[in-house]
């Protein structure tokens, strides 16, 4: 057998740091676990949910299998609507499951809670991409064996998962039968409980997947053709199996098929010691990304190739793609195990749910659970953008691809909304504004900036002009001309431009005047849109010509933005020398934190959104995340005496909030806040820290954690010429750190323990950077040594009092 050391049972304890291990099953943990033992590739997603099947008792399983862009429309019924509400919601559809196969002794089916448990584990490696189960189980009747599971979503064929299940009979001779079945029969019975929690979207009432076809081939093969009710897409799952026997063992076989589900069972007669194994391949294809008349070639395609290469096969590619992957972005903690696998565990979750083929992006919870109905956010160019820039930059690419690809759709959205150009949906699948909720949903005009952002880092740091000139420009002149439209110079403020009734990032405070990171962030926004029109005007003139023509562009429209940049309005306050969140938060009454008893938190399940925006309280990080992203246009003083202000207020009750804290405490010398900050980041689902990681896992947080290391330890900025630099310092709890990062098709090392810091070239040619304001020049084969920085001043004596 051609098996990688780590994946045979035998190295199932090995260390922690590249595996997830659960020692014993547990009813009431499960649903949890089958979020952080879910399988993807960016396009199918499966949770870890037990190919025998424990759903149906309510609370104990999800069994949830997801396409990523495919979804199902509904409508969206209002008591009270209004113009502009969108009428139509999007969800991510939990599709046919074709992982079943359940395991019959004699007679007797085995399942976790029959019988005698003698040993179990469950194992997902990260290194090779496999998740493992090994469970020796006795029948009621005494009938023992050994039951090792194999499961792969691969990330070499993205319309692939394979599963290999293979059976030891440990102490009889008897018919051992395993069937497995593909069913397409999801009901509101599989669907999470919502427990009144509106983070997890309206509750479907009818199935949501409709029979049209299917076919068996007579040898175990066979497919399912169904269609989405409304939105009308088709799906096709097909399976085929490869059986392994004993030479001196028959079987047989019998295949059924009942309205939505395709089962095929193999009767095997075993010795004691025998072991027979089932490697069952699917494939999963859908008339978003196939033509229609074609899926069932294509699929049959994915699985004659599974099968001529067989799970091992399928293994080794997942082994060595994995391989590649972690030679980028593998982030090295020495003396920190817990907080080790917690990165790893993000960096391989994030791999997992990308999207990447430009129609898709990253949903809030990924492929891993319906938290969020599957919508993918601001999130992804803020959050989980970055990791991808940076280490893995062609899916970057891609999930800036979405936006315009639904470019479109933007351009509707901002008709609705009164207003020029192009407005991006606050939440979405298919590019259609999807939010219900306004004042913390389509308010939340900044994600047109956090695009924006995206888009600068990623060409910045990958150098990818063709993508600034062939889409990314038309996206952000198109959005600039919405800001340009949105605001208005207000005499009330001397002139200044100002943007009233949107939401930041702090979803506590809603539809107010002058978000201070709305406006920070549309500034930066229109600047880079104007320089944009100054490199294609100059470097690309027939391309800049086409869009001109295209769009309708004009020069005077584009002096527009550099003044409204010019003269927008940043809210400051004199007195307290902070900045205002917006125009009336520092009136307002502080939150009664004192007063509040902590099962109250997150405050949006126990209070009226108005109680709240009544105060001064944060949901998640608003200016801090201004002072990190556009870090270059404050003083240290003031990311000190901001941060100071405004951390206390902060309730964290977003996910997206510790690792920015983290980041900023970092860069002004808090090292232990900032330590704490990264810890409930990185292990926010490991730990269920806020205890809903079973309705699927924190993405941004994932991707929060990997920005704590980098930019906060490691204090890497790119700074607005695309130059990168470093300022590491080392948690006392830490004896070293090592990260690598892509740079214009660079791949820089930066390791650094309690003395120094050393920068080594691991690809490309020779990248200059900055340690600490100094410039270095990073040459192959030179690696570049220099101290840690000195110890920064306490934060106090910074604050003049
Ligand atoms: C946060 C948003 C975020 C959304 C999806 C909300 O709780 O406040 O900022 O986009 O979750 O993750």
């Amino acid at each position: 057998m051609n098996k990688r050391s780590e994946e045979h049972p035998a190295t199932l304890h090995s260390p922690r740091e590249w595996s997830l291990v659960e020692d014993a099953y547990d009813e009431k943990d499960n649903q949890r676990k089958e979020s952080l033992f879910a399988l993807g590739n960016g396009y199918i997603g499966m949770r870890g949910h037990f190919e025998e099947g424990y759903h149906g008792q309510e609370g104990i399983s999800v069994r949830g299998c997801y396409v990523n862009g495919f979804y199902d429309t509904a409508p969206i019924l209002y008591p009270e609507g209004a113009y502009g509400f969108p009428s139509e919601g999007q969800a991510m559809l939990n599709v046919t499951d074709a992982g079943v196969i359940k395991l019959t002794l004699e007679g007797e089916t085995f399942h976790l809670n029959r019988g005698h448990v003698r040993f179990y584990k469950r194992v997902l490696h990260m290194q090779s991409g496999v998740l493992h189960r090994l469970v020796e189980w006795e029948s009621p009747a005494g009938h023992r064996v050994l039951i090792h599971i194999r499961r792969l979503v691969s990330l070499t064929h993205r319309h692939l998962a394979a599963i290999h299940y293979e059976v030891t009979a440990l102490n009889f001779d008897g018919t051992v039968s395993i069937c497995s079945a593909m069913d397409g029969d999801i009901a509101e019975a599989d669907a999470p409980d919502r427990g009144g929690d509106p983070r997890l979207g309206a509750r479907r009432t009818e199935p949501s997947l409709l029979l049209e076809g299917a076919g068996s081939d007579g040898r175990g093969g066979g497919w399912l053709k169904q269609r989405t009710r409304h939105s009308r897409f088709a799906l096709l799952t097909a399976m085929s199996h490869r059986l392994a026997l004993p030479p001196s063992a028959s079987y047989s076989l019998s295949e059924k098929h009942d309205r939505q589900r395709l089962s095929v069972q193999y009767d095997v007669a075993l010795r004691r010691g025998d072991t027979v194994s089932l490697s069952k391949f699917i494939s999963t294809h859908t008339s978003r990304d196939t033509r229609e008349e074609e899926l069932l070639m294509r699929s049959t395609e994915v699985l004659q190739m599974a099968e001529s290469r067989g799970f091992d096969g399928l293994a080794e590619e997942q082994h060595a793609y994995l391989d590649a992957f972690w030679s980028r972005a593998d982030v090295e903690i020495k003396g920190d195990p817990a907080l080790q696998q917690g990165l790893r565990f993000n960096a391989f979750g994030l791999l997992q749910s990308a999207g990447r083929d430009g129609r898709t992006s990253m949903a809030a919870k990924g492929l891993t659970g319906e938290g969020y109905e599957g919508h993918y956010f601001w999130d992804t160019e803020m959050y989980v953008l970055p990791f991808f820039t940076f280490t893995t930059p062609e899916i970057g690419r891609a999930l800036l691809e979405f936006r315009y690809r639904t470019l479109e759709q933007a351009r509707q959205r901002a008709k609705v909304m009164s207003q020029r150009g192009a407005l991006y949906p606050w939440r979405t699948i298919g590019g259609e504004e999807n939010s219900a909720y306004f004042p913390a949903g389509t308010a939340q005009a900044h994600i047109n900036a956090d695009i924006a952002y995206g888009i600068r880092q990623y060409v910045q740091a990958t150098g990818d002009e063709a993508f600034l000139v062939q889409q990314g420009a038309e996206i952000l002149f198109e959005t600039s001309r919405f800001w340009v439209d949105l605001g208005h110079y207000n005499p009330a403020r001397g002139g200044a431009f100002c943007i009233d009734g949107v939401t930041g990032p702090d979803e506590y405070t809603a539809v107010v005047n002058n978000n201070v990171y709305t406006n920070l962030m549309a500034r930066e926004h229109l600047r880079y849109a104007c320089e944009t029109a100054g490199v294609l005007r100059e470097r690309y003139s027939s391309d800049f010509a086409r869009l001109e023509r295209k769009i309708g562009l004009t020069e005077g429209e584009i002096l527009g933005w550099q003044q409204a940049a010019d003269k927008m309005y940043v809210p400051y306050d004199e007195e307290l020398g902070i900045y205002a969140q917006d125009d009336t938060f520092l009136s307002k009454r502080k939150w009664d934190f004192a007063g509040t008893p902590p099962e109250n938190y997150p405050l949006l399940l126990h209070y009226h959104p108005l109680v709240i925006y009544r105060h001064q309280v944060l949901k998640q990080a608003d200016l801090v995340l201004a002072l990190f992203l556009l870090g270059e246009q404050f003083s240290r003083e003031e990311k000190i005496r901001n941060y100071r202000y405004y951390e206390p207020l902060t309730t964290h009750d977003s996910s997206l909030s510790p690792c920015i804290h983290s980041i900023i405490a970092a860069e002004i010398g808090e090292l232990e806040d900032a330590y704490d900050y990264f810890s409930r980041t990185v292990r926010m689902d490991l730990d269920d820290v806020n205890g809903n990681a079973k309705d699927g896992l924190h993405t941004a947080a994932m991707a929060g954690s990997w920005m704590a290391v980098v930019n906060g330890f490691g204090g890497m900025r790119l700074d607005s010429s695309g130059v990168l630099g470093f300022r590491p310092v080392l948690p006392p709890q830490w004896e070293s750190c090592r990260f690598k990062v892509m740079h214009r098709g660079r791949l820089l090392e930066v390791f650094f323990d309690k003395e120094q810091v050393v920068y080594t070239l691991r690809e490309g040619e020779g990248l200059e950077i900055r340690h600490d304001g100094e410039r270095l020049a990073i040459r192959p084969g030179e690696p570049v040594r220099r101290a840690l920085a000195a110890d920064r001043e306490p934060a106090d004596s910074h604050l003049g009092n």
